[in-house]
């Protein structure tokens, strides 16, 4: 690893661990939430209010970021932290995940993906070095591996992919040339023990500066999800970041620090945020366009401490969802993302207090 990037295990508790990477742009504390940002923004929120919820980390998206504005105008434009005035560190997805879930006409074969873009149907291709390559031109301090994730349930299908993300991975970590950028490998076998274990094995023998596990959340139970964590967690190195891609909800985090991972994204909290949805710290869903709440003059959550809950009230939020306007998607955007930050926050505190299990009981009681 280069000196750039270092993963301190501070604290662990049963398997819960709290950790500090740093990276060129700051330091990133973990459990961590990393709101989305695809197109090289966070849907409807500023820089500012993402600095003001105590964000760290965005994530980026290298397929998006590819076909608009293109890589090389971001790169010209002084790269991703420049282009989006976002000082903090970024991470950026390499665009295997989009190649196969949003292009059209997929080709696979052993060297790469030949897709259509699902913007106005031209072809491309991307391999493992035009992944790199692709990142490396974004900027981000973390960037990922080229891989293959398929649907839970077709085992063939899911051991070829993973004998190709390994592969992938190889050529990744050789077309790498930027050494201030670290480069995460992805665990992937479906939900099958044998292939995860065996993938955790090869993706933790690499000597990489951090680990994710990819292929899951994709239409898999969440007893198989948590199952497939178990299987996973005791192979990784101790001193490596875990990122599980993807995940997820107020309880998938809990129940994913429970089991040992450091990371997590979703799109959920922004994609709900437009969506006139917001949730509880428990998880619970608040329908915020129902009429009781046309004069209910407290907060989404008494208790959360966001900009959104310390100024406005259920009945003007539910005003600005009625007439639509666009003020509610940011206003209940901030409260999501703040809702997931301050939870993986609050489990740090605990992790580092050695009252982990105490945290988990008191929060199921919520
Ligand atoms: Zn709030």
């Amino acid at each position: 690893m280069s000196d750039d990037f270092t993963f301190t295990l501070e604290a662990k508790d049963g398997r819960a661990r709290a950790g500090r990477f740093t990276t060129p742009h700051g330091e990133v504390l973990t459990p961590v939430f990393m709101p989305v940002g695809t197109t090289a923004t966070v849907k409807a929120i500023t820089p500012a209010q993402l600095e003001e919820m105590d964000a760290s980390l965005v994530l980026a998206n290298a397929y998006h970021l590819y076909l608009r504005p293109g890589d090389e105008v971001v790169a010209e434009m002084g790269g991703l932290h420049e282009f989006m005035n976002w000082p903090k560190p970024v991470l950026t997805d390499s665009g295997g995940y989009q190649v196969f879930s949003l292009g059209k006409n997929s080709e696979i074969d052993d060297d790469g993906v030949t897709f259509k873009s699902h913007i106005d149907g031209s072809t491309h291709r991307f391999t493992p070095e035009k992944a790199i390559e692709i990142q490396e031109s974004l900027g981000g301090d973390i960037i990922m591996a080229f891989d293959e994730c398929t649907e839970p349930y077709d085992r063939a299908n899911a051991e070829q992919a993973m004998q190709r993300t390994h592969a992938w991975l190889e050529r990744c970590i050789e077309a790498k040339k930027r050494d201030d950028q670290a480069l995460f490998g992805i665990v992937q076998g479906a939900v099958f023990p044998e292939l995860r274990e065996q993938s955790a094995k090869f993706v933790s023998s690499l000597d990489l500066p951090g680990i994710a596990i990819g292929g899951l959340s994709v239409g898999e139970t969440r007893e198989e999800m948590l199952s497939m964590l178990d299987v996973i967690e005791p192979i990784l190195p101790e001193d490596k970041p875990r990122y599980l891609m993807g995940v997820g909800t107020p309880e998938d985090l809990v129940n994913c620090v429970r089991r040992g991972m450091d990371m997590f994204d979703c799109v959920l909290p922004t994609r709900m945020g437009r969506n006139n949805a917001v949730f509880l710290r428990d998880g619970s869903r608040l329908p915020l366009k129902n009429a009781p709440f046309a004069r209910d003059p407290s907060p989404i959550d008494k208790e959360c401490t966001c900009y959104t809950c310390r100024n406005f009230s259920r009945a003007y939020l539910r005003h600005l969802v009625v007439v639509k306007e666009m003020l509610s998607a940011t206003l209940l955007s901030i409260h999501n993302l703040h809702t997931l930050i301050q939870l993986t926050k609050d489990m740090r505190e605990a992790i580092l207090a050695g009252e982990f299990e105490e945290f988990v009981t008191s929060w199921e009681k919520h």
